[in-house]
This record gives structure tokens, sequence and C-alpha cells, in this order.
């Protein structure tokens, strides 16, 4: 499992990441992408989530890989 964040000082709210997966990402008010399901990312997903994060202009997604029963730790 990943977990995601958005660092909503690096994002430039250029809409990217939410045509890539929109299942995932929102851009609100134009300002800044949210995590649309929250920071859990399903499994269904982690592909695009990982795609999202690499086409980021400002390298403003972060994953983490999630290790079962253990805590968060940032790629
Ligand atoms: S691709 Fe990056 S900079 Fe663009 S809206 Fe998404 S998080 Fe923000």
């Amino acid at each position: 499992m990943i977990a995601g964040r958005i660092d909503p000082a690096a994002c430039v709210a250029c809409g990217l990441c939410e045509r890539l997966a929109p299942a995932l990402f929102r851009v609100i008010l134009h300002r800044v992408a949210v995590l649309r399901l929250g920071p859990r990312i399903p499994a269904s997903l982690e592909e695009r989530a990982w795609w999202a994060a690499e086409a980021c202009p400002t390298g403003a997604i972060h994953l983490s890989q999630v290790p079962a029963g253990g805590s968060e730790g940032e790629c």
C-alpha cells in the first residue's frame, strides 16, 4: 500500500495530475491539488499515482510505501 501527500507550497495548480488520474487528484479553486480519497491510495490506483507523481512538474506529489502493519516512510 502507498500513501500520498501533496505539498501545497510546491503545487502550481497546473492540473496535470487531475488529467492523468482524475479518480485520485482534484485541483480546487484553481489554487492547489488535493487527494480526492485522502492519503491512502487504493491498490487499484497505485500505478496512476506513481505516474502522476513522476509527471508533476514541481515534485509536489509525495508518495510513501506503507509497510504492512507498519508506519509510513517517505520515498
Ligand atoms: S501536477 Fe503537481 S503542480 Fe500540477 S496540479 Fe498536480 S500536484 Fe499541483
